[in-house]
């Protein structure tokens, strides 16, 4: 039941499960990262792996309603699938493309990462064949250690890149690798100062204007001298911070508002009153050490909630916390609520949002897990169904 994108429900399609997308969380995340920057910042919406699990044509349709005029994809094909949806303004394909894709760039109007120089010949031989120009960012490394050409090869593809008849120079980019530890800052401040460097011999070169950026979320939060001509947020346009840990811990320089976008929720199926002493679900992990009331969920690692989260996480449920009890099975998921006020079947369950006064991160999970909060949204938003959630459908 993955990856549908679309509200309407029927019977023969509906799950238990499913994803909820805030489209004004969304919007609103978009519109303070933008005030946090200032207007003379461009924001390159990141929406790659379908938005972090929220779904990629979605988020950017309605990311360009609030002003949102350049997308950052991981691969051509996500390019296309955007241009297919109707999406317009500059797609940045980060990480370029190979021979097979010359004509889906050109024919899609996609801005393809460069740091190959036979790449850089094909695109602008098949934009020349189709009589039109490629534009393109060219990526340097300056301590990533991931794509990108070396600081000393700049020149040399300027040159090369301002010689070819079909091709021209419209972006500069490079990454950061540690933004996100403020113990790092020293690291991250030579490297924008090389970066900066790059930009402006670049500038001595070339005549027309070239957009340089570097900053990803964990960059433009925590050193505002990285923003440059446009920053790349990703995670928190998803409502996060990219080195939070969960409750609230304390960063160096925090403050923006950034609302979580994704919920996550079941319902409950059956209730059990069980006596002291049952085991519950696969290699009774769980033994009842009291009269106990388990709930049954219909949720389970194939729906993304993983096995790891057996006797670990909690849940929400009427605004409480109940912890889950036992294996978490590939369908379904116990959870105690003994201590909880009464319980029915058919009552919602929120294994990732809030829930009356109440709230569970991807943070919180994502510590249980042992990963990052990105990939708690991909997980969940990849394996479920999703409905996108306006404030009138959010208050209705
Ligand atoms: C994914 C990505 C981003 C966004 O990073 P966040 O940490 O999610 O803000 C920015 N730039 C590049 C090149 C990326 O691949």
């Amino acid at each position: 039941m993955a990856n549908m994108e679309k509200n309407s429900l029927t019977m023969e399609t509906f799950s238990f499960n499913r994803v909820e997308i805030d489209i004004v969380a969304l919007q609103n995340n978009f519109q303070n990262i933008q005030q946090k920057v200032g207007s003379r910042v461009k924001v390159m919406a990141v929406v790659k792996s379908d938005a972090y699990g929220h779904g990629m044509t979605a988020c950017a349709r309605e990311l360009y309603q609030v002003g949102a005029r350049t997308f950052g994809v991981a691969e051509v094909w996500e390019g296309v699938a955007l241009r297919r949806a109707g999406v317009r303004g500059e797609i940045i394909v980060l990480l370029g493309g190979t021979p097979e894709t010359y004509d889906a760039i050109i024919d899609h109007n996609l801005t393809p990462v460069v740091y190959d120089i036979d790449f850089i010949n094909g695109l602008s031989h098949t934009a020349a064949v189709k009589n039109t120009e490629a534009r393109v960012h060219l990526k340097v490394d300056v301590g990533m250690g991931r794509l990108g050409i070396q600081p000393s090869q700049v020149e040399t593809y300027i040159s090369l890149i301002k010689r070819l008849p079909a091709m021209s120079l419209s972006g500069l980019l490079s990454h950061f690798p540690v933004a996100d530890e403020s113990e790092a800052f020293e690291k991250t401040r030579k490297q924008l100062a090389s970066f900066k460097e790059v930009v402006a011999r670049l500038k001595a070169k070339k005549d027309g204007p070239v957009v340089s950026h570097i900053a990803n979320s964990a960059a433009f939060i925590n050193f505002p001298e990285t923003h440059l001509d446009m920053i790349r947020p990703g995670i928190s346009l998803y409502g996060y911070f990219p080195d939070a840990s969960p409750k609230g811990a304390k960063r160096a320089v925090p403050s923006m508002d950034l609302q979580p976008v994704m919920s996550f929720k079941t319902r409950v199926v059956q209730i059990k009153e069980l006596e002291a002493g049952c085991g519950i679900s696969y290699g009774h992990t769980f033994i009842t050490s009291r009269k106990s009331r388990i709930a049954v969920l219909p949720v389970g690692y194939a729906d993304g909630y993983q096995r790891k989260l057996s006797n670990r996480a909690e849940v929400l449920i009427n605004g409480r916390r109940a912890p889950v009890c036992g294996r978490v099975c590939m369908n379904a998921t116990m959870v105690d609520i003994t201590d909880l006020p009464p319980v029915d079947v058919g009552d919602e369950v929120v294994l990732l949002g809030r829930q009356g006064g109440a709230e569970i991160s991807a943070d919180e999970i994502a510590q249980w897990l042992g990963t990052i909060s990105y990939e708690v949204l991909c997980l969940f938003g990849s394996l479920n169904e999703r409905v996108y959630l306006s404030n009138d459908q959010k208050m209705g």
